[in-house]
This record gives C-alpha cells, sequence and structure tokens, in this order.
C-alpha cells in the first residue's frame, strides 16, 4: 500500500507524490545498461538507471529513506536520459530524476555550509535574477578584457593556496561576450516582405553572456526564412537548472516571469538554440499543471516550444547558394561533425534536423562522429559537481572527434560547446574550432552576397 503523500507538495516534487505508474515502468530488463555512461565505467548497478530506478521505488514505498548514499547516487547521475531512448517499457526517468533530486534537497540529506550558500547564490539569486546575472557577466567581461584573467592565472599556478580542483576550474571559465543579446537584437525584427510566421526567441541566460552571437544568427536566420522575431530584451533563465538539481519551486518562479514576457497566443512558436533549454521548456505544461493562473498557458506555451533547427526544417528553410566568392576548389570542403546535445537526442529526439541544415551548407562536408549521442561530460553544472567523471566524458568525446578528422564540431546546446572547447584547449587543438549549426548556416547566408549582410556582424 502507498504511504500517505506529503502535505503542501506538488504532486512531480517528490517520489511519494509522483504518479506511482511512473515508478512501476521499469521491467528491469537492463536494455538501458550499456547506454549508460557512469555505468560503463564503474559496473555497479546502483549507478545504473535499473539501480537507480530500484532505490527510487523504495523510497517511494517507505521501504528506503532518502539518505546521504541516495543523495550521492543521484547527483552522481548526468541526467543525461540515455536510458530513456534505450527503455523499451518507456520509463519517463527525466520525471523520477527530478522528484529524487527534490526529495533530496527538502530533506537536506546533503546540506553543507558551502554547498549551501553556492546553491543560494548560484540557483537563487544569479539565476532568477537576470538582471544581477548581467551584472555579474559585466564583472566577468572586465575582469578577462582588462588583463586580470592572465595575472590571476598566472598566480593560481604559482601558489598552493587554492586546490588543484580550484585551479583547474578557473581555466574553465568561459569567455563573456563583449556584447549581449538585447545589445545585438532588436524587440522586434521584421523580414523585408511580409512574414510568414511570428516567433519568439529565447536568449537564455548562460547563452545571452557566453554566445549571444548564437542568439544574433538564431535571429538572422529566422528573419532570413521569413519569420518576424520577437526578442524581450530582459529574460528570465528557464529554471532547468533549478528543475534539474531539486529546487521545483524556483523552476516554477522563472517559468511563470518567462510565460508573462511572451504573447504566447500570438505566436506561431516560440525558439530556442539552446537543447538542455528545450528540453525543459517543452515541460512547462507539467510544470505548472496545478497553478490556475498558468496553467493553461504553459500548456499552449509546451506545444510552441519548438528548437530552432526542428523549426527550420519543418518549415522548410531556404538551403544557401555556394558563395559567389568563394575560393575553394570545388570538391574540397571543410570537414563538420556533429556532437548530438544529451536533452536535443534523449530528451526532445531531434536527431535528424541538425544534420538535414548541416548536409545543406555548402563547403563543408558533414561525417559522422562516433558515439555521437553519447554524454560529453557537461550535464547542467556536472563538470563543476562531478570534475573527475566529467573530465573521463569530455576526454572520450575529444578522441571521438579526433577520429573524424573535422574542423569543425557542431553542436546545439552551450554546456556541451564549453565543453568541447575547453577539452579540446586542454589538448592544444587549435585547428578544430566548435559552432552551433545556425551559426554555420546564418554564416553561409552572409557570405551568398557581397551586399551588406555579408558584413562581419557585431561580436
Ligand atoms: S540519466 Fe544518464 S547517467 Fe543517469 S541513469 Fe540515465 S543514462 Fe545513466
Ligand atoms: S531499459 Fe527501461 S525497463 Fe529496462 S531496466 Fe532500464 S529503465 Fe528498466
Amino acid at each position: 500500500m502507498q504511504p500517505a503523500a506529503p502535505l503542501l507538495l506538488h504532486k512531480h516534487d517528490s517520489l511519494k507524490t509522483l504518479d506511482y505508474s511512473v515508478l512501476q515502468q521499469c521491467m528491469h530488463c537492463g536494455f538501458c545498461l550499456p547506454t549508460c555512461p557512469t555505468y560503463v565505467v564503474t559496473r555497479l548497478e546502483r549507478n545504473s538507471p535499473r539501480g537507480r530506478i530500484a532505490l527510487m521505488r523504495g523510497i517511494a514505498d517507505g521501504a528506503l529513506p532518502v539518505s546521504t548514499a541516495f543523495g550521492k547516487e543521484l547527483y552522481f547521475c548526468l541526467g543525461c536520459l540515455a536510458c530513456m531512448s534505450a527503455c523499451p517499457a518507456g520509463v519517463d526517468y527525466a520525471q523520477l530524476f527530478e522528484a529524487a533530486r527534490a526529495d533530496i534537497e527538502r530533506t537536506g540529506v546533503l546540506r553543507r555550509p558551502g554547498r549551501d550558500w553556492a546553491r543560494r547564490l548560484l540557483l537563487g539569486e544569479l539565476f532568477t535574477r537576470p538582471r544581477v546575472l548581467r551584472l555579474a557577466g559585466r564583472a566577468l567581461w572586465a575582469y578577462q578584457v582588462l588583463g586580470l584573467q592572465g595575472i590571476m592565472r598566472g598566480l593560481l599556478q604559482l601558489t598552493h593556496l587554492v586546490p588543484e580542483s580550484w585551479r583547474k576550474l578557473e581555466l574553465q571559465t568561459p569567455k563573456v561576450q563583449t556584447w549581449f543579446s538585447h545589445e545585438l537584437i532588436p524587440p522586434v525584427v521584421k523580414p523585408p516582405s511580409r512574414p510568414r510566421f511570428r516567433v519568439g526567441l529565447l536568449t537564455g541566460c548562460v547563452q545571452d553572456l557566453v554566445f549571444s552571437n548564437v542568439n544574433r544568427d538564431t535571429a538572422e536566420v529566422l528573419v532570413a526564412n521569413g519569420c518576424e522575431v520577437w526578442t524581450p530584451p530582459v529574460q528570465f533563465c528557464c529554471g532547468s537548472l533549478h528543475a534539474h538539481n531539486g529546487e521545483p519551486e524556483w523552476a516554477r518562479k522563472v517559468a511563470r516571469r518567462n510565460l508573462d514576457l511572451f504573447p504566447v497566443a500570438e505566436l506561431d512558436a516560440i525558439i530556442t538554440n539552446a537543447a538542455g533549454c528545450g528540453s525543459h521548456l517543452k515541460a512547462y505544461g507539467r510544470l505548472l499543471e496545478g497553478d490556475p493562473a498558468y496553467a493553461e498557458r504553459a500548456e499552449l506555451w509546451s506545444r510552441k516550444i519548438k528548437d530552432v533547427c526542428e523549426w527550420l526544417v519543418a518549415i522548410g528553410f531556404r538551403p544557401p547558394a555556394p558563395a559567389p566568392s568563394a575560393s575553394r576548389v570545388q570538391g574540397c570542403r571543410d570537414r563538420v561533425t556533429y556532437h548530438e546535445a544529451c536533452h536535443l537526442c534523449h530528451g526532445q529526439k531531434i536527431s535528424r534536423e541538425p544534420r538535414e541544415i548541416l548536409r545543406a551548407l555548402p563547403n563543408l562536408e558533414l561525417v559522422e562522429l562516433p558515439e555521437a549521442t553519447w554524454c560529453c561530460g557537461s550535464a547542467g553544472i556536472y563538470n563543476l559537481t562531478q570534475p573527475e567523471m566529467s573530465r573521463r566524458l569530455q576526454e572520450r568525446k575529444i578522441e571521438q572527434v579526433l577520429k573524424t578528422k573535422a574542423s569543425i564540431v557542431a553542436a546545439g546546446n552551450p554546456g556541451c560547446h564549453l565543453q568541447l572547447v575547453n577539452g579540446l584547449a586542454a589538448r592544444g587543438i587549435t585547428s578544430i574550432r566548435v559552432e552551433h549549426p545556425v551559426t554555420l548556416l546564418a554564416a553561409a547566408y552572409r557570405a551568398e552576397s557581397a551586399g551588406p549582410a555579408a558584413s562581419p556582424p557585431k561580436q
């Protein structure tokens, strides 16, 4: 018999309140085991999807407590969702994972002063307040452009007062862009002729600071394909970081703020170019289903959220023509390979569309990446919380990239993008660059003519 549900909990926020059929789906076949990156490394049942689901069911049944060991196990899981793609029974591991992590945070089994402080600062302050995040981004930008970062790195190499893990972490700090998205994209951009569609554009949080160029490229590509693009200048984090790290209330708070920003009913689609965000944004309907003021809009929002590659293929994007000034000898094309972000291929089942875009690019030849769907180890903040496993997966991914002999790796998620950049830099590889597929498409459109569109964009 099911124990009574805790009071005042949203039904998806705890293993005990979750629909029991979700917990019962696993039939213990083990098909998911070879696809699970943590199980493949350790070969321990508890580090596998099947083992983790068994623990979750034990907790839901009241047979097991939410313990520190359970907390550590669930934070060792990447949340990559490869197990969902492999599962013949359709187990919804994403829901189980979020409910389990919410239980871990609510019970406080992993509480430590430093951890609590970092979570409060990152999840509770920076990633719920876009203006504060931009301010922090500006400060980091100044630190980088004024040369302070170089001085700090020099000092960190000389001193042993700082732990080695911190020194390694500092080397991975992403480069903040000079211009953020609202400085590159007007709130409304219309195509020259009558728009075929009206879409909203989500600019994200990390994406806004570190890859605002990808947001600009996304807007350009959408306009080039007949879309009128609405981009609210101040947007909130989508909340995936909160939901995946056991803070569903914070996730709901930022979801409501985003719903307030967009005229959902008036838009044909709401576009994201970040796989991890897209997967979570498509779940707003479930996240807010008990909220009388937002449930209906959240449901509509979920149906309208589209990854940019998914949308472009659905509307029949225009393949770029070869650049008239292309100096390359015909047949001699750069190689591009494609890394599949977990939350695009496993979370949203989008694999074909980015490849279709890459195949349409003149002067580029798509070569398949071995183990393209294997997690790169970025997984939200996994590279911060589990640096050793993250590094192993990063090295494995770079090995595969090198096998392709490609000079460009395309990836549709900021976390993967940074993980690949850092993995290449760690080996001193400068001949391979990482790009979002939409950036490559935007560059191909610009190169089509010698007109103003071909001039280099503001960086
Ligand atoms: S989400 Fe990834 S790491 Fe976690 S159990 Fe599933 S396959 Fe394994
Ligand atoms: S593949 Fe699905 S049903 Fe089989 S053990 Fe894994 S989660 Fe359970």
